[in-house]
């Protein structure tokens, strides 16, 4: 372009270029393949894990949501995670309603991704004096502008998106090789055309209130520790332990399914899990899928360090990239590829390429 661009014109670009790249399932947080069977509405399983504790078990969608866990109190209620929008959280706390009518305290969020965060107005909104906690590096991430995956500026980048990602799910109905991958796309598309429309509506509420290192809340007679433990699945990952109750929430630094390392630290990770293991725990509660015990925690951690350890062996081996991408995920497949595809969505295969990638690039490389 003649005269070159101003700054803004760039900045602009560079945004839109940012916002498409995301499109990308395998690099957004709990992105979903357009082609996954998914549940036809946002809906939750309320399980009972302890005394007045439920985890809220969220169905498979084409943007997803993330699990939640309820913690009632003498006078109130908690609740860790809100999901991708604020329709989800709206349904969950209708149901919520059928469980407890009081008022919802607090709200915690469990590290700064969308699928996380994006559906707090709900309850700030219902709760007068609600207060939404969050690590002091995830709120500074919500509220960082150039943070991908997670945070306000973020809504507007995905509203951006959307149109081509909706696009691109129109042109693949075009080519379905059969009915049954037809009417999945459809299914999807009928969702990222909802979701567009929150995005632009959302009136995002961030967190109210910050906390740098673990705290024991005595919340109603409850005794509820939020815990800083060390870099895992972010910079900020908060753990919501009951001791009493012995259920530990994760966010996605424990998830049923396979793990989205892209703003995660491996190395770290592993420790993190080792630390937190050794806390007394019956009941996990993950960012995704169904609600695990304890023993969740040593198998996912036993992927990371079998990966860790298999792209660090072949590049030393002199691998490339294409090559480890080409021999580990067979590799691993005997230990790991049952267990970490028992839902529909976030799958082995689907995601081993892009932990390979991830872990080369973090712990070879260092970048
Ligand atoms: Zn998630
Ligand atoms: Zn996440």
């Amino acid at each position: 372009m003649a005269g070159g661009w101003t700054r803004r014109q760039v900045l602009a670009q560079a945004t839109i270029a940012a916002a498409v790249y995301t499109l990308d399932p395998h690099e957004l947080c709990c992105g979903v393949n357009a082609y996954a069977q998914t549940a036809g509405a946002d809906s939750f399983e309320l399980k009972k894990v302890g005394d007045g504790v439920w985890a809220a078990v969220a169905a498979a969608r084409y943007k997803v949501n993330s699990n939640a866990a309820v913690i009632e109190t003498n006078d109130g209620l908690v609740v860790v995670d809100t999901h991708s929008k604020p329709s989800a959280a709206q349904a969950l706390y209708q149901d919520i309603q059928g469980v407890s009518k009081k008022p919802v305290k607090k709200i915690i969020n469990s590290h700064f991704h969308w699928d996380h965060w994006q559906g707090n107005q709900v309850y700030a909104q219902a709760n007068p004096g609600c207060e939404i906690i969050a690590s002091e590096r995830t709120k500074a991430r919500l509220t960082d502008p150039n943070q991908m995956n997670g945070g306000v500026a973020f809504i507007e980048k995905q509203a951006a998106a959307m149109p081509a990602e909706i696009e691109q799910i129109k042109a693949a109905i075009q080519k379905a090789p059969d009915a049954a991958a037809k009417a999945r796309l459809e299914g999807n598309l009928a969702q990222a055309e909802a979701y567009l429309a929150e995005l632009k509506a959302m009136k995002p509420a961030v967190p109210t209130r910050t906390v740098s290192s673990t705290v024991a809340l005595q919340e109603g007679g409850r005794e509820i520790r939020l815990m800083l433990v060390g870099k895992a699945h972010t910079d900020g990952d908060l753990f919501i332990y009951l001791p009493k109750e012995k259920v530990l929430a994760t966010g996605d630094a424990v998830v049923d399914w396979m793990p989205f390392l892209n703003d995660g630290y491996p190395e770290d990770w592993v420790k993190t899990l080792d630390a937190l293991e050794r806390f007394d725990f019956r009941h996990v509660i993950p960012g995704h899928g169904g609600v695990v015990p304890k023993e969740q925690l040593s198998f996912f951690r036993g992927y990371l360090s079998d990966l860790i350890a298999g792209v660090k062996g072949a590049a030393k081996d002199g691998a490339s990239l294409d090559e480890m991408k080409k021999t580990l995920p067979d590799r691993l497949a005997a230990r790991y590829e049952q267990r970490m595809s028992k839902h529909p969505v976030g799958q082995y295969r689907e995601r081993v390429g892009t932990n390979i990638e991830m872990v080369y690039r973090k712990v070879v490389q260092k970048a």
